[in-house]
């Protein structure tokens, strides 16, 4: 580790580098890279321009006998404010370390669906090596005053790796989905490492007060000795007998400003009226989810089904547009899962349609940016019923594309976003398909005005809280000297909002 006095820098570190390469055709070790897009690329590369810095991650490609990644990255770097550092992972640790122990453990795990989990030892060792791998090659540029900062559950051992190595640096931990309760966080065989592993960073941020408050539970059974404070604070502090650390909340947003202008852009406008053209004198629904059965996708067909019974006056008058984008298609279980949502909208159109009207519309495909704009513009109506989720940010990119202030909001109680977007958004128990069904009549029965104004407040909720304020407002209680200078609510007003439960 260089001995340097300069300020520090911004270290990311997540599974994925903000890349994508490509192997070319028929020339093996030979790639193409180009910039990656998505919401935290757009959050942090405001800060690593300023700052300077290093994003640390898997470039997504296995390593190759002979070609050296570290080496093309740097002299191929698509944005040269910032350095790339690639860690290589070979297909069997994918398998373990990515597919196992992160996708079929902490992801159900931490999702509350245990009954997804395949707890195989070889998974956690294979996770260990391969975080063992990135605090390793974060070691090679670690300089004394960066700040790092480790991105979600894929990495949670980094900083106790670190920690044996002696660092002293700042070291910060997002975790994107849920935390679960103790009575399900207990049924891990690793559970007490995994803790531990938390315990190392200074700061750990959840996405709602319910997960830090499920973490901080944990961690009272977990490890003795705990001493909690200013827990009805956005951050709490927390004193073991080793040292104090701080647990946090702040829930991830998008671009407002970047959506919202997107969303008016003269493509997607055109799209939208096309759109509302084929569906005529019908209104919209529409569930735009990855396929994964966190989503809730089965629960939601079966109450469009229920409310298509009990209401045949709505017969040719709504239509579902239900998008799933593939996923994780390599882990049996979501192809299992594929084949049974498939089955279910088959039976509900075939028991349905007539002469001009099909019940539900179904891509299984990923919608280009503008098609999924105007979609959210077109459709009246969103159903974002999830059975558990870290926050979704289809409910909130929904809201933002409706600059006309239209469209309603269904959100289920399970999701993240809740905890922002509860007062004005129609909440379903995503497990109740009558409460599903009854929020859809509710939805298409509400008084124009009263829908302006919920849509309204949602995007006024978003816009402030957007994604910038998110990554400042972190950034601020880990390391004041690296925030982005945008104001991040020095009135504290936040805190209480998005403390209270
Ligand atoms: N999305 C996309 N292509 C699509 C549909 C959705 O890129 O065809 C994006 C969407 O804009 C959103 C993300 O996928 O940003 C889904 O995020 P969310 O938090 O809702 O769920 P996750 O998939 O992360 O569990």
């Amino acid at each position: 580790m260089s001995n340097q006095t300069e300020p520090g820098r911004l270290i990311v570190v997540s599974n994925r580098l903000p890349v994508v390469l490509q192997k070319r055709k028929k020339k093996p070790m030979e790639y193409t890279v180009k910039p990656a897009s998505g919401g935290l690329v757009t959050a942090f590369v405001p800060v690593l321009k300023k700052r300077g810095g290093l994003w640390i991650g898997w470039p997504g490609t296995y390593f190759e006998e002979g070609v050296d990644l570290q080496k093309f990255l740097r002299e191929n770097q698509p944005d040269p404010d910032y350095l790339l550092s690639p860690v290589e992972i070979t297909l069997q640790e994918y398998e373990h370390y990515y597919k196992g122990f992160a996708n079929e453990v902490l992801w159900p795990l931490f999702h509350n669906l245990t009954s997804y989990c395949n707890f195989f030892p070889e998974y956690y060792e294979a996770y260990k090596r391969v975080n063992q791998r990135f605090s390793q090659t974060l070691l090679e540029d670690l300089r004394e005053n960066d700040f790092v900062w480790v991105q979600d559950y894929h990495l949670i051992p980094v900083a106790k790796y670190l920690r044996e190595e002696k660092v002293g640096n700042s070291l910060g931990f997002f975790l994107h989905i849920p935390f679960p309760p103790a009575e399900t966080f207990q049924r891990l065989p690793n559970r007490s490492e995994i803790i531990e592993a938390l315990l190392a960073y200074d700061l750990v941020g959840f996405q709602t007060p319910g997960d830090r408050q499920n973490f901080l539970e944990v961690v009272g059974l977990l490890h003795a000795g705990v001493t909690i404070s200013d827990e009805t604070l956005q951050v709490a502090s927390i004193r073991t007998k080793e040292r104090i650390f701080r647990a946090g909340v702040f829930p991830i947003s998008i671009d407002f400003d970047e959506f919202s202008e997107e969303a008016k852009v003269p493509d997607v406008t055109e799209w939208v009226k096309m759109i509302r053209e084929e569906y005529r004198g019908k209104t919209l629904l529409l569930g735009i989810d990855r396929l994964d059965y966190t989503k809730g996708i089965p629960e939601r067909l079966r109450a469009y089904r229920l409310l298509l019974e009990e209401n045949p006056e709505l017969h040719g008058k709504v239509v579902l547009f239900q998008v799933m984008v593939p996923s994780r298609g390599d882990i049996g279980k979501y192809a299992n899962f594929k084949d049974e949502i498939e089955r279910l909208i088959g039976e509900i159109n075939g028991c349905f349609s007539r002469l001009g009207w099909v019940p539900i519309q179904y891509s299984y495909r990923s919608l280009s940016r503008k098609e999924l704009l105007a979609y959210y513009q077109a459709a009246e109506i969103a159903l974002v019923t999830p059975l558990k989720d870290g926050m979704n940010l289809v409910a909130k990119e929904y809201c933002v594309a409706h600059n006309d202030e239209e469209g309603v909001l269904i959100l289920s109680e399970f999701a993240g976003s809740i905890c922002q977007l509860k007062e004005q958004a129609i909440l379903v128990n995503p497990f109740d398909e009558n409460s599903i069904a009854q929020a859809i009549k509710k939805a298409l029965d509400l008084d124009p005005n009263e829908k302006r104004e919920r849509m309204r407040m949602l995007r006024e909720n978003i816009r402030r809280f957007d994604i910038y304020w998110w990554v400042d407002t972190f950034l601020g209680q880990a390391v004041p000297t690296l925030r982005n200078g945008k104001d991040s609510d020095e009135s504290g007003e936040g805190d209480k909002r998005l403390c209270a439960k």
